[in-house]
């Protein structure tokens, strides 16, 4: 053996999924990313991704856990949490008390939220007022098609669901931006400050209508329009949630369609990836759990978050179905003896931007899925660093199933960082670890995503079901 041949053993490198890629593998691949490409089209909000699980899981025979009497091994089942959260099962083999193999995705993603008193006329313009949701960098939601995703409430308790600006012959809407013949001032000052929370709002309606004894004729017109249309008032808007969203498509990305461009990656990526391998996993061992929930991009709150006890009482009523009931004592092994994939995106290395990343330690688009340990920010702050026993137990069946993997951190140490559900879910006195797709432009309204990452991550998820 040469010493290059010998160092090539020795030595870590990043590898990269193409390389050695089979052609059946790789038309798998792209395939995959095509129902991907329709899922994120059909998922924009939590809500929508929900009504989406469902749909696939039907399909694939999950029902209601309330439907069954009782459970036995083999069943698929799901729980659902206020159309925003839900729990897939596919009850294993072995006792509920060696614990549970979870795979856990959010379905939320940064967004626009209208304001609860939305609607003013500025101008001869109608407008919506919104409020960030997440981690936003203003300028990049100015001056592109924006689309108005959720739900609004009657008087008469009626759900309405609105979806305006993603059919071809739908209006959209958009958020004007400075023309930069006028922009000096605005252009001087940091990017942060360049555009404020309170002018990221939304353009809606120009044609003035009715009498001159309204002094607001634009929103007149607007409101007819929304009574007509929707059979809803300016009211009703105070118990709606309406999301603006980036109103385009999901796209292939590159002259070889190697990437996915999207709004909603982070964190529909795993989501989808989750839904996949629990959808194709036949009669674990361990119960399969893949576990979809909101509120990560504002820190896990809320009772459809991971910080909800939603996860508890399911895992609860799952034991108690299974035994007859549930003490504290079998919730507690069943809990402990669980093993979570915190399946949430990672920061692509950005050859634009390399000054943030240290790249021995920095996940690369097309280098598979990538671990990550720890996360947190300045000093491992938040982290929930996973043990060497568990992630070398990962490792090795990522290994023994042929998952092409990298190791990677939020940028340089001093530099950000950042959280995600798994230190909730080590809270609970769980193993967990970081693992999903390395994303770059991650949180703007057009995310990218290497083709072979995804696949990947699905691979990923599925080794772990059938062999942990
Ligand atoms: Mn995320
Ligand atoms: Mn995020």
């Amino acid at each position: 053996m040469t010493d290059k041949e010998l160092y090539e053993i020795l030595k870590y490198s990043i590898k990269n999924v193409y390389k050695d890629m089979a052609e059946d593998e790789r038309r798998e691949m792209l395939d995959f990313a095509d129902g991907y490409r329709k899922f994120l089209d059909n998922g924009k909000t939590e809500r929508e991704c929900v009504r989406e699980a469902i749909a696939m899981a039907e399909s694939n025979g999950f029902v209601p856990f309330e439907e069954k009497t009782d459970l036995k091994a083999g069943d698929k089942v799901y729980f659902l949490n206020r159309q925003k959260n839900i729990m897939l099962c596919v009850i294993g083999s072995e006792d509920i008390e060696n614990g549970l193999n979870i795979v856990g995705a959010h379905i939320d993603s940064p967004r626009l939220d209208l304001k609860q008193n939305p609607l003013y006329e500025s101008d001869g313009m109608a407008m919506f007022k919104t409020h960030y949701y997440g981690g936003i960098k203003k300028y990049q939601w100015t001056a592109i098609p924006l689309a108005l995703h959720g739900v609004v409430y009657k008087k008469n308790g009626e759900k309405v669901e609105i979806s305006i600006g993603e059919k071809d012959d739908d209006p959209v809407f958009t958020i004007t931006d400075l023309l930069p013949h006028l922009a000096k001032e605005q252009m001087s000052r940091t990017m942060l400050e360049g555009i404020e929370g309170e002018a990221l709002n939304v353009l809606i309606g120009g044609i003035g209508a009715g009498s001159d004894e309204i002094s607001e004729r634009v929103k007149f017109n607007i409101l007819n329009i929304l009574s007509i249309s929707y059979d809803i008032t300016e009211s009703d808007f105070i118990s709606a949630e309406i999301e603006v969203v980036p109103a385009f498509k999901a796209r292939n990305v590159g002259l070889d369609n190697g990437f996915v461009g999207a709004y909603g990656q982070d964190d529909r990526v795993c989501a989808y990836t989750s839904l996949m391998s629990i959808f194709d996993i036949e009669a674990p061992k361990k119960t399969a759990v893949c576990l979809l929930v909101d509120k990560e991009e504002i820190g896990s709150v809320g009772n459809t978050g991971m910080l909800s006890k939603f996860f508890d009482m399911s895992v609860a009523e799952l034991i108690a179905k299974l035994k007859g009931s549930c003490d504290m004592v079998s919730y507690n092994r069943t809990i402990s003896n669980s093993a979570c994939l915190s399946s949430d995106v990672g920061a692509a290395f950005d050859p634009n931007y390399p000054s943030v990343s240290e790249k021995n330690n920095q996940s690369f688009a097309g280098g598979g899925l990538v671990l990550m340990k720890y996360t947190g920010a300045r000093g491992k702050s938040e982290a929930s660093d996973a043990s060497a026993e568990f992630v070398h137990e990962i490792t090795s069946i990522l290994e023994n199933n042929g998952v092409i993997w990298q190791t990677s951190e939020l940028g340089k140490v001093d530099q950000g960082g950042g959280g995600t559900i798994a230190m909730y879910v080590a809270n609970l006195n769980m193993d967990v670890i970081d693992c999903g797709v390395p994303v770059l432009s991650m949180h703007s309204p057009f995310e990218v995503t290497a083709k072979g990452d995804i696949y990947m991550a699905y691979k990923a998820y599925m080794a772990f079901y059938k062999d942990r």
